[in-house]
Protein backbone atom coordinates (compact mmCIF):
# COMPACT_ATOMS: atom_id res chain seq x y z
CA UNK A 1 0.00 0.00 0.00
CA UNK A 2 1.17 3.67 -1.12
CA UNK A 3 2.17 5.67 1.88
CA UNK A 4 -0.94 8.04 3.80
CA UNK A 5 -0.16 10.94 5.84
CA UNK A 6 -3.17 11.83 7.63
CA UNK A 7 -3.00 15.70 8.45
CA UNK A 8 -7.00 16.55 8.92
CA UNK A 9 -7.33 15.90 12.47
CA UNK A 10 -9.54 19.10 12.48
CA UNK A 11 -11.63 17.40 10.26
CA UNK A 12 -12.14 14.80 11.89
CA UNK A 13 -10.08 12.13 14.09
CA UNK A 14 -10.32 7.93 13.87
CA UNK A 15 -12.23 6.18 17.48
CA UNK A 16 -9.34 5.32 20.02
CA UNK A 17 -9.42 1.75 19.97
CA UNK A 18 -10.41 2.04 24.14
CA UNK A 19 -13.49 4.13 23.02
CA UNK A 20 -14.04 1.74 20.46
CA UNK A 21 -13.99 -1.59 23.18
CA UNK A 22 -16.22 0.17 25.28
CA UNK A 23 -18.74 1.31 22.87
CA UNK A 24 -19.11 -2.55 21.90
CA UNK A 25 -21.12 -4.21 24.37
CA UNK A 26 -23.67 -1.44 23.36
CA UNK A 27 -24.26 -2.40 19.76
CA UNK A 28 -25.17 -5.95 20.98
CA UNK A 29 -25.62 -8.18 24.18
CA UNK A 30 -26.70 -4.27 26.23
CA UNK A 31 -29.26 -3.04 23.96
CA UNK A 32 -32.40 -2.18 25.99
CA UNK A 33 -33.74 1.04 25.36
CA UNK A 34 -32.81 2.92 28.86
CA UNK A 35 -36.00 4.21 29.36
CA UNK A 36 -37.89 0.96 30.08
CA UNK A 37 -37.64 -1.17 33.37
CA UNK A 38 -36.21 -4.37 32.98
CA UNK A 39 -32.79 -4.95 34.35
CA UNK A 40 -31.04 -4.82 30.78
CA UNK A 41 -32.23 -1.08 30.44
CA UNK A 42 -30.67 -0.25 33.82
CA UNK A 43 -27.24 -1.37 31.98
CA UNK A 44 -27.96 1.05 29.10
CA UNK A 45 -29.64 3.80 31.88
CA UNK A 46 -26.35 3.79 33.98
CA UNK A 47 -23.91 3.73 30.73
CA UNK A 48 -25.65 7.34 29.95
CA UNK A 49 -24.93 8.56 33.36
CA UNK A 50 -21.15 7.75 33.30
CA UNK A 51 -21.18 9.29 29.79
CA UNK A 52 -22.89 12.57 31.59
CA UNK A 53 -20.56 12.36 34.52
CA UNK A 54 -17.55 11.93 32.49
CA UNK A 55 -18.21 15.29 30.05
CA UNK A 56 -19.04 16.73 33.18
CA UNK A 57 -16.10 16.09 34.76
CA UNK A 58 -14.49 17.35 31.98
CA UNK A 59 -15.83 20.82 31.60
CA UNK A 60 -15.85 21.42 35.88
CA UNK A 61 -19.90 21.46 35.79
CA UNK A 62 -22.53 19.24 37.17
CA UNK A 63 -23.84 16.34 35.34
CA UNK A 64 -27.27 17.42 35.19
CA UNK A 65 -26.08 20.77 33.15
CA UNK A 66 -24.94 18.12 30.34
CA UNK A 67 -27.35 17.23 26.95
CA UNK A 68 -26.43 14.98 25.03
CA UNK A 69 -26.79 16.18 21.12
CA UNK A 70 -26.37 14.59 17.80
CA UNK A 71 -22.71 16.41 17.03
CA UNK A 72 -21.43 19.91 17.45
CA UNK A 73 -23.53 21.53 14.51
CA UNK A 74 -26.26 20.67 16.40
CA UNK A 75 -25.43 21.71 19.91
CA UNK A 76 -24.46 24.94 18.28
CA UNK A 77 -28.20 25.19 16.56
CA UNK A 78 -29.65 24.80 19.65
CA UNK A 79 -27.61 27.32 21.93
CA UNK A 80 -28.28 30.17 19.26
CA UNK A 81 -32.13 29.34 18.16
CA UNK A 82 -32.81 27.80 21.68
CA UNK A 83 -31.46 30.82 23.22
CA UNK A 84 -33.02 33.42 21.00
CA UNK A 85 -36.56 32.08 21.21
CA UNK A 86 -36.50 31.82 24.94
CA UNK A 87 -35.46 35.43 24.90
CA UNK A 88 -37.10 37.05 22.55
CA UNK A 89 -39.12 39.04 24.45
CA UNK A 90 -36.08 40.50 26.38
CA UNK A 91 -34.41 41.28 23.02
CA UNK A 92 -33.58 40.56 19.90
CA UNK A 93 -29.51 40.95 19.71
CA UNK A 94 -26.92 38.59 19.29
CA UNK A 95 -23.38 38.92 18.86
CA UNK A 96 -20.96 36.52 16.84
CA UNK A 97 -17.70 37.00 15.06
CA UNK A 98 -17.18 36.73 11.28
CA UNK A 99 -14.75 33.45 11.99
CA UNK A 100 -17.34 31.03 13.32
CA UNK A 101 -18.07 27.66 12.00
CA UNK A 102 -20.68 27.76 9.77
CA UNK A 103 -23.11 25.50 12.66
CA UNK A 104 -22.99 29.05 13.97
CA UNK A 105 -23.09 31.54 10.66
CA UNK A 106 -25.66 30.01 9.16
CA UNK A 107 -27.71 29.51 12.60
CA UNK A 108 -27.25 33.46 12.66
CA UNK A 109 -28.66 33.63 9.10
CA UNK A 110 -31.28 31.61 9.87
CA UNK A 111 -32.55 33.79 13.11
CA UNK A 112 -32.30 37.24 10.83
CA UNK A 113 -34.77 35.98 9.09
CA UNK A 114 -37.18 35.68 11.99
CA UNK A 115 -36.57 38.86 13.48
CA UNK A 116 -32.76 38.93 15.35
CA UNK A 117 -30.41 41.39 14.35
CA UNK A 118 -26.88 39.98 14.69
CA UNK A 119 -23.46 41.53 14.97
CA UNK A 120 -20.66 39.82 13.76
CA UNK A 121 -17.19 40.97 14.90
CA UNK A 122 -13.92 41.89 13.26
CA UNK A 123 -11.21 39.90 14.42
CA UNK A 124 -7.59 41.10 13.37
CA UNK A 125 -4.80 39.88 11.16
CA UNK A 126 -4.43 36.79 13.72
CA UNK A 127 -8.02 35.92 14.34
CA UNK A 128 -8.43 37.66 17.76
CA UNK A 129 -11.41 39.73 18.59
CA UNK A 130 -10.92 43.12 19.88
CA UNK A 131 -12.52 43.26 23.98
CA UNK A 132 -13.44 46.91 23.64
CA UNK A 133 -15.34 46.02 20.11
CA UNK A 134 -17.29 43.68 22.11
CA UNK A 135 -17.84 45.83 24.96
CA UNK A 136 -18.99 48.61 22.69
CA UNK A 137 -21.26 45.87 20.61
CA UNK A 138 -23.21 44.80 23.63
CA UNK A 139 -26.69 46.97 24.29
CA UNK A 140 -29.44 46.67 26.20
CA UNK A 141 -31.57 44.33 23.32
CA UNK A 142 -28.37 42.03 23.30
CA UNK A 143 -29.31 38.37 24.63
CA UNK A 144 -26.53 36.25 23.41
CA UNK A 145 -22.52 36.40 22.97
CA UNK A 146 -21.80 33.46 20.96
CA UNK A 147 -17.71 33.31 20.64
CA UNK A 148 -16.05 30.09 19.55
CA UNK A 149 -13.24 29.35 21.71
CA UNK A 150 -10.69 27.81 18.97
CA UNK A 151 -10.81 28.47 15.33
CA UNK A 152 -10.73 25.28 13.50
CA UNK A 153 -8.95 27.09 10.34
CA UNK A 154 -6.09 29.15 11.47
CA UNK A 155 -5.84 27.64 15.08
CA UNK A 156 -6.40 31.20 17.00
CA UNK A 157 -8.04 30.01 20.81
CA UNK A 158 -9.51 33.53 21.54
CA UNK A 159 -9.17 35.11 25.95
CA UNK A 160 -12.37 33.27 26.27
CA UNK A 161 -12.54 34.15 30.31
CA UNK A 162 -11.79 38.04 29.22
CA UNK A 163 -14.90 37.73 27.51
CA UNK A 164 -17.24 35.50 29.93
CA UNK A 165 -16.19 38.20 32.03
CA UNK A 166 -17.74 41.34 30.60
CA UNK A 167 -20.80 38.92 29.16
CA UNK A 168 -21.60 38.23 33.20
CA UNK A 169 -20.89 42.11 34.19
CA UNK A 170 -22.90 43.03 31.31
CA UNK A 171 -26.10 40.15 32.10
CA UNK A 172 -25.62 38.53 28.77
CA UNK A 173 -25.73 35.22 28.10
CA UNK A 174 -22.11 33.43 26.70
CA UNK A 175 -22.02 30.59 24.48
CA UNK A 176 -18.83 29.37 22.92
CA UNK A 177 -18.24 26.52 20.29
CA UNK A 178 -15.66 24.75 22.02
CA UNK A 179 -15.15 21.41 19.70
CA UNK A 180 -11.59 22.34 18.72
CA UNK A 181 -10.89 23.55 21.88
CA UNK A 182 -11.45 20.14 23.95
CA UNK A 183 -8.49 18.23 24.73
CA UNK A 184 -6.49 20.78 23.40
CA UNK A 185 -6.87 23.58 26.61
CA UNK A 186 -7.77 23.12 30.04
CA UNK A 187 -11.60 23.78 30.18
CA UNK A 188 -13.83 24.69 33.34
CA UNK A 189 -16.62 26.49 32.79
CA UNK A 190 -17.37 27.80 36.17
CA UNK A 191 -14.22 29.46 36.25
CA UNK A 192 -14.67 31.14 32.54
CA UNK A 193 -18.01 32.04 33.03
CA UNK A 194 -19.28 30.13 30.42
CA UNK A 195 -23.00 29.89 30.22
CA UNK A 196 -23.21 27.32 27.22
CA UNK A 197 -20.54 25.54 25.73
CA UNK A 198 -20.59 23.16 22.32
CA UNK A 199 -18.48 19.77 21.80
CA UNK A 200 -18.46 16.72 19.57
CA UNK A 201 -16.94 13.65 19.71
CA UNK A 202 -15.33 12.93 16.51
CA UNK A 203 -12.88 15.97 17.32
CA UNK A 204 -11.29 14.01 20.21
CA UNK A 205 -10.87 10.41 19.25
CA UNK A 206 -14.49 9.80 19.52
CA UNK A 207 -17.43 8.41 17.19
CA UNK A 208 -18.88 10.60 14.89
CA UNK A 209 -22.99 12.20 15.36
CA UNK A 210 -22.26 12.47 19.10
CA UNK A 211 -22.13 15.63 20.83
CA UNK A 212 -22.83 17.55 24.02
CA UNK A 213 -24.36 20.88 24.96
CA UNK A 214 -23.62 22.51 27.90
CA UNK A 215 -26.17 24.80 29.59
CA UNK A 216 -25.59 26.65 32.85
CA UNK A 217 -28.34 25.27 35.17
CA UNK A 218 -30.86 28.35 35.60
CA UNK A 219 -30.56 29.21 31.79
CA UNK A 220 -34.15 29.48 29.84
CA UNK A 221 -33.65 27.75 26.85
CA UNK A 222 -36.33 26.40 23.84
CA UNK A 223 -36.68 22.80 24.19
CA UNK A 224 -34.51 21.13 20.94
CA UNK A 225 -36.65 18.17 20.37
CA UNK A 226 -40.52 17.52 21.14
CA UNK A 227 -41.33 14.14 22.51
CA UNK A 228 -40.51 11.66 25.72
CA UNK A 229 -38.63 12.58 28.35
CA UNK A 230 -35.11 11.62 27.48
CA UNK A 231 -32.68 14.36 28.18
CA UNK A 232 -34.75 16.14 30.90
CA UNK A 233 -37.30 16.41 27.66
CA UNK A 234 -35.38 18.90 26.35
CA UNK A 235 -34.15 17.06 23.62
CA UNK A 236 -36.69 14.03 22.81
CA UNK A 237 -35.52 11.02 21.27
CA UNK A 238 -33.68 7.48 22.52
CA UNK A 239 -30.29 7.92 23.40
CA UNK A 240 -27.59 7.27 21.07
CA UNK A 241 -26.04 5.01 23.84
CA UNK A 242 -23.15 3.37 21.89
CA UNK A 243 -22.10 6.96 21.31
CA UNK A 244 -22.71 8.56 24.18
CA UNK A 245 -20.19 5.70 26.20
CA UNK A 246 -17.85 6.27 23.60
CA UNK A 247 -17.56 10.13 23.73
CA UNK A 248 -17.53 9.99 27.67
CA UNK A 249 -14.36 7.49 27.36
CA UNK A 250 -13.06 9.98 24.58
CA UNK A 251 -13.17 12.85 26.08
CA UNK A 252 -12.48 11.39 29.69
CA UNK A 253 -8.89 10.28 27.55
CA UNK A 254 -8.63 13.41 26.00
CA UNK A 255 -8.66 16.09 29.11
CA UNK A 256 -6.33 13.57 30.76
CA UNK A 257 -3.59 14.24 29.03
CA UNK A 258 -3.70 17.79 27.91
CA UNK A 259 -0.51 19.10 28.76
CA UNK A 260 1.65 16.24 27.53
CA UNK A 261 -0.67 15.96 24.07
CA UNK A 262 -0.12 19.91 23.53
CA UNK A 263 3.17 19.79 24.00
CA UNK A 264 4.09 16.82 22.00
CA UNK A 265 1.80 18.37 19.16
CA UNK A 266 3.35 21.81 19.47
CA UNK A 267 7.14 21.02 18.85
CA UNK A 268 5.83 18.80 15.51
CA UNK A 269 3.49 21.86 14.83
CA UNK A 270 6.57 24.21 15.33
CA UNK A 271 8.75 22.08 12.98
CA UNK A 272 6.01 21.42 10.08
CA UNK A 273 5.60 25.46 10.30
CA UNK A 274 9.06 26.67 10.00
CA UNK A 275 9.72 23.64 7.77
CA UNK A 276 6.98 24.95 4.92
CA UNK A 277 7.87 28.52 5.58
CA UNK A 278 11.07 28.05 4.02
CA UNK A 279 8.87 27.86 0.45
CA UNK A 280 9.51 31.46 -1.02
CA UNK A 281 6.41 33.36 -0.74
CA UNK A 282 4.73 31.60 1.91
CA UNK A 283 2.90 33.04 4.85
CA UNK A 284 1.41 31.73 8.21
CA UNK A 285 -2.18 32.50 9.36
CA UNK A 286 -3.22 32.75 12.36
CA UNK A 287 -0.56 33.38 15.77
CA UNK A 288 2.40 31.61 16.79
CA UNK A 289 2.82 30.12 20.46
CA UNK A 290 0.42 29.23 23.39
CA UNK A 291 -2.76 31.43 21.71
CA UNK A 292 -2.63 28.62 18.68
CA UNK A 293 -4.24 25.09 18.40
CA UNK A 294 -1.30 22.83 18.99
CA UNK A 295 -2.21 20.57 16.14
CA UNK A 296 -2.40 23.66 13.87
CA UNK A 297 -0.72 25.02 11.04
CA UNK A 298 -2.13 26.96 7.84
CA UNK A 299 -0.01 28.60 5.51
CA UNK A 300 -0.57 30.62 2.52
CA UNK A 301 1.66 30.16 -0.69
CA UNK A 302 1.16 33.29 -2.93
CA UNK A 303 0.77 32.75 -6.81
CA UNK A 304 -1.02 29.40 -6.57
CA UNK A 305 -4.52 29.27 -7.53
CA UNK A 306 -7.79 26.53 -6.64
CA UNK A 307 -7.20 23.71 -4.66
CA UNK A 308 -4.83 22.16 -6.82
CA UNK A 309 -1.92 21.77 -3.94
CA UNK A 310 -5.19 19.67 -2.06
CA UNK A 311 -4.94 17.48 -4.67
CA UNK A 312 -1.44 17.27 -5.67
CA UNK A 313 -1.08 16.08 -2.05
CA UNK A 314 -3.41 13.64 -2.28
CA UNK A 315 -1.19 12.13 -4.85
CA UNK A 316 1.52 11.88 -2.65
CA UNK A 317 -0.28 10.41 -0.07
CA UNK A 318 -1.51 13.37 2.43
CA UNK A 319 -4.80 13.83 3.71
CA UNK A 320 -5.00 18.19 4.21
CA UNK A 321 -7.66 20.20 3.57
CA UNK A 322 -7.97 24.02 2.40
CA UNK A 323 -9.78 25.32 5.59
CA UNK A 324 -13.27 23.70 6.77
CA UNK A 325 -14.51 20.78 4.72
CA UNK A 326 -17.65 22.11 4.74
CA UNK A 327 -16.24 24.80 2.09
CA UNK A 328 -14.00 22.63 0.18
CA UNK A 329 -16.05 21.72 -3.35
CA UNK A 330 -16.98 25.15 -3.05
CA UNK A 331 -15.16 28.22 -4.80
CA UNK A 332 -15.19 30.58 -2.41
CA UNK A 333 -12.33 31.03 -0.31
CA UNK A 334 -12.37 30.49 3.18
CA UNK A 335 -14.62 33.22 5.16
CA UNK A 336 -11.87 32.98 7.89
CA UNK A 337 -9.12 33.77 5.82
CA UNK A 338 -11.17 36.79 4.29
CA UNK A 339 -11.63 38.20 7.69
CA UNK A 340 -8.24 38.00 9.05
CA UNK A 341 -7.69 40.35 5.51
CA UNK A 342 -6.11 37.65 3.11
CA UNK A 343 -7.14 38.82 -0.66
CA UNK A 344 -9.54 36.70 -2.43
CA UNK A 345 -7.21 36.00 -4.62
CA UNK A 346 -4.72 34.71 -2.22
CA UNK A 347 -6.69 33.10 0.17
CA UNK A 348 -7.30 30.20 -2.12
CA UNK A 349 -3.54 29.14 -2.02
CA UNK A 350 -3.95 28.19 1.76
CA UNK A 351 -3.18 24.95 3.49
CA UNK A 352 -4.85 23.69 6.46
CA UNK A 353 -2.67 20.56 8.11
CA UNK A 354 -3.91 19.52 11.52
CA UNK A 355 -2.01 17.06 13.86
CA UNK A 356 -3.17 14.49 16.39
CA UNK A 357 -2.37 11.51 17.87
CA UNK A 358 -1.19 9.53 15.14
CA UNK A 359 1.10 12.34 13.96
CA UNK A 360 4.89 10.99 13.84
CA UNK A 361 7.58 13.27 13.41
CA UNK A 362 8.25 10.89 10.25
CA UNK A 363 4.95 12.16 8.73
CA UNK A 364 6.17 15.87 9.12
CA UNK A 365 9.18 15.55 7.49
CA UNK A 366 7.53 13.59 4.66
CA UNK A 367 5.02 16.58 4.18
CA UNK A 368 8.23 19.33 4.71
CA UNK A 369 9.24 17.46 2.32
CA UNK A 370 6.45 17.33 -0.10
CA UNK A 371 5.09 20.68 0.18
CA UNK A 372 8.20 22.35 -1.91
CA UNK A 373 8.29 20.70 -5.50
CA UNK A 374 4.30 20.63 -5.59
CA UNK A 375 4.33 24.72 -5.06
CA UNK A 376 6.93 25.42 -7.60
CA UNK A 377 4.97 22.80 -10.06
CA UNK A 378 1.51 24.71 -9.43
CA UNK A 379 3.53 28.00 -9.94
CA UNK A 380 4.82 26.90 -13.19
CA UNK A 381 1.90 26.58 -14.68
CA UNK A 382 0.06 29.98 -12.64
CA UNK A 383 -0.56 33.01 -15.07
CA UNK A 384 0.25 34.58 -11.54
CA UNK A 385 3.81 33.70 -10.99
CA UNK A 386 4.38 34.39 -14.39
CA UNK A 387 3.25 37.84 -13.82
CA UNK A 388 5.08 38.08 -10.84
CA UNK A 389 8.47 37.15 -12.36
CA UNK A 390 7.71 39.72 -14.93
CA UNK A 391 7.32 42.20 -13.12
CA UNK A 392 10.52 41.27 -10.78
CA UNK A 393 12.30 41.63 -14.38
CA UNK A 394 11.53 45.03 -15.19
C1 LIG B 1 -16.27 20.15 13.47
C2 LIG B 1 -16.76 21.41 14.05
C3 LIG B 1 -18.13 21.64 14.24
C4 LIG B 1 -19.18 20.68 13.79
O1 LIG B 1 -19.22 19.51 14.52
P1 LIG B 1 -19.99 18.23 13.90
O2 LIG B 1 -19.91 17.22 14.99
O3 LIG B 1 -19.24 17.84 12.68
O4 LIG B 1 -21.37 18.65 13.62
C5 LIG B 1 -18.52 22.83 14.84
N1 LIG B 1 -17.61 23.74 15.22
C6 LIG B 1 -16.30 23.55 15.05
C7 LIG B 1 -15.34 24.59 15.53
C8 LIG B 1 -15.82 22.40 14.45
O5 LIG B 1 -14.51 22.23 14.28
Amino acid sequence: MNKVVYMDYAATTYVKPEVLEEMMPYFTEKFGNPSSFYSISRDTKMAIDLGRDRVAKALGCESSEVYFTGGGSEADNWALKGIAFAHKKKGNHIITTKIEHHAVLHACEYLEKHGFEVTYLDVDSEGFINLEDLKNAITDKTILVSIMFANNEIGTIQPIKEIGQICKERKVLFHTDAVQAVGNVHINVKELNIDLLSLAGHKIYGPKGIGALYIRKGVRIDNLVHGGGQERARRAGTENVPAIVGLGKAIELATSSIDEHAERLEKLRDKLIDGLLKVPYSRLNGPRGKNRLAGNANIIFEFIEGESILLMLDFEGVCASSGSACTSGSLDPSHVLLAIGCKHEIAHGSLRLSLGDGTTEEDVDYVINAVPPIIQRLRDMSPLWEDHLKKGAK
